[in-house]
């Protein structure tokens, strides 16, 4: 049904993109105004020397055709029936001295090879497989927002979670760290600790790893900004209007009411609604007053440590040999001193589960160095110059642990290109170079906030912000339910 109306969206990423396909699928003209020459924001990837550097999905959760979140991805043009995923068989594989433990696709096989490296950990290593079972019941609501949900949503979605509560009960009040502890073997505190910050709490690695082992969370081929563009193309198809290289300066309010956007050029677009789908602490503040900003979002920003971000000091390589297959392995290195911390672990992830990422024969390498509020501050503090100088050195004492570590990669590999929480602040606006919404840590209640200001009228939010811990499912789905809620303002079907 054509309304007539027009929906402006301040942000082409995933949750700009799907704002705008579901504002065209409600009967709306859309556009969405992108500071970038690319869309896709954080869901992005770029070439090198021959090389396609892929910088997001490790894994896609709603990739299995049964649940609803599904519905959502194939309804943006992102994945479909004949999408083909890598074939990987594994999360991820921790290395101590001469021993090295595997978090499988496959459980059982994941439970037998823990027990035999670790038996003094038998009965702890089967409450976590056992509770890994129930956590596959982990949803993320995907048909309407929380708040617009009945009694028989509720009902419905109690059904589906039945095995959740479990999962939260026994791992929700405790950090990854405190919980590491609980293992007497040394490698097995690693594997437990090395894939999500020590201050999360212990129930998001218990869901990220059942996501994988259900089939829902598959890595689709050809890489994070394939599927992107995959999503803009479908935008433009429906009718939307994409503009790229556009920066937005200020949300236009009259009285209590949003009516358009100021491009940084000065230009004004008038619009019968605005969707911010752009990091909330550029919204609040520089697309609008801060004072406007939600309660619950200016607490986390002044408690940066119950609310930490995560970000990444991430090098790339070309490795002229077919490496390692699909892992992503952590290992111990010689300490790294970055800004005011010290790192004594790190891990490589090899890229070559995808062809289409390298010349035959070759593949790409990526090390990841987790990145937090304060390394931000380090970073920013740089000059120019000595910001190029240190990504230089840093990059370079990476390679020299990556070679330490795997001694048949030298002359083998070629520095490909490296980047840092500055970076993902420069490209996409990011508070402190975040690439997932605020960490939920024990004691403090997880974020989540309605998409709407206060105060001001056809204003709606979208983006991972909405609700942690962020991540492309909270994106895709943010964007359908910004679009719910005029909808529902509208008083028609939220029933896109
Ligand atoms: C290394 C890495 C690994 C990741 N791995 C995973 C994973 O395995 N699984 C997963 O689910 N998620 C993963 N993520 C997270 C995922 O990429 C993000 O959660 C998601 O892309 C966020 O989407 P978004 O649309 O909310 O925000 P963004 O991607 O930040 O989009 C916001 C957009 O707004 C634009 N913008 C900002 N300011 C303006 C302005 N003034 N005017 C116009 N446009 C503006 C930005 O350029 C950007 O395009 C990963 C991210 C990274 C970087």
């Amino acid at each position: 049904m054509e309304t007539g109306k027009k929906v402006v969206i301040v942000g082409g990423g995933i949750a700009g993109l799907s704002a705008g396909i579901y504002a065209l699928k409600a009967g709306y003209q859309a556009e969405i105004y992108e500071k970038n020459a690319v869309p896709g924001g954080e869901c992005m990837g770029w070439n090198r020397k021959g090389y396609h550097i892929d910088n997001c999905i490790h894994w896609l959760t709603g990739t299995d055709p049964d649940t609803k979140l599904w519905q959502v991805w194939k309804t943006v043009g992102a994945i479909d029936e004949n999408t083909e995923y890598a074939n990987t068989s594994r999360f991820y594989t921790s290395r101590l001295g001469d021993k090295e433990v595997t978090l499988w696709n496959n459980l059982e096989k994941t439970q037998e090879e823990l027990i035999k490296a670790a038996p003094e950990d038998e009965a702890e290593i089967r409450k976590f497989i056992e509770y890994v079972g129930y956590a596959k019941a982990c949803v993320i609501p995907s048909e309407k927002p929380l708040d617009m949900m009945g009694i028989k949503d509720y009902i419905s979605m109690g059904k589906d979670m039945a095995d959740f509560p479990k999962v939260m009960k026994e791992y929700g009040k405790i950090n990854i760290k405190d919980y590491s502890q609980k293992f007497k073997s040394p490698v097995m505190r690693k594997l437990m600790t090395d894939y999500l910050p020590a201050d999360y709490t212990t129930y998001s690695l218990l869901v990220s790893y059942a996501t994988m082992v259900c089939g829902n969370g598959n890595i689709p081929l050809k890489g994070s900004l394939a599927m992107s563009l995959r999503i803009a193309s479908r935008f433009k198809e429906m009718g939307g209007i994409l503009h790229l290289n556009t920066p937005v300066n200020r949300i236009v309010i009259e009285g209590k009411k949003a009516v358009g956007i100021e491009l940084e050029d000065g230009t004004n677009i008038a619009a019968d609604a605005v969707i911010t789908a752009c990091d909330v602490d550029f919204l609040f503040g520089r697309l609008i007053s801060r004072d406007y900003m939600p309660k619950a979002l200016k607490k986390a920003y002044e408690n940066r440590n119950g609310y930490p971000i995560t970000s990444g000091f991430q090098v790339a390589y070309a490795i002229d040999s077919d490496f390692s297959g699909e892992d992503t392995i952590f290992f111990d290195c010689e300490p790294l001193q970055i800004g005011s911390n010290e790192f004594s672990r790190m891990s490589v992830k090899s890229y070559a589960y995808d062809k289409s990422f390298a010349p035959e024969g070759k593949t790409v390498l990526q090390a990841n160095i987790v990145q937090s509020d304060s390394d931000y501050q380090f970073w920013e503090s740089l000059s120019k110059e000595e910001y190029s100088a240190k990504k230089a050195h840093f990059a370079e004492k990476v390679t020299k642990r990556i070679i330490r570590e795997f001694p048949e990669l030298e002359g083998k590999i070629e520095l490909l290109d490296c980047w840092t929480p500055l970076t993902y602040n420069r490209y996409c606006n990011a508070y402190h170079g975040s690439y997932m919404g605020f960490v939920t840590t024990v004691g403090n209640k997880q974020m989540r906030f309605k998409g709407v200001v206060k105060g001001v009228d056809d204003l709606y939010i979208a983006g991972q912000w909405v609700m942690s811990p962020g991540g492309l499912p909270i994106a895709v789905v943010s964007g359908k339910f910004a679009v719910q809620r005029i909808l529902k303002r509208e008083k028609r079907s939220i029933d896109i």
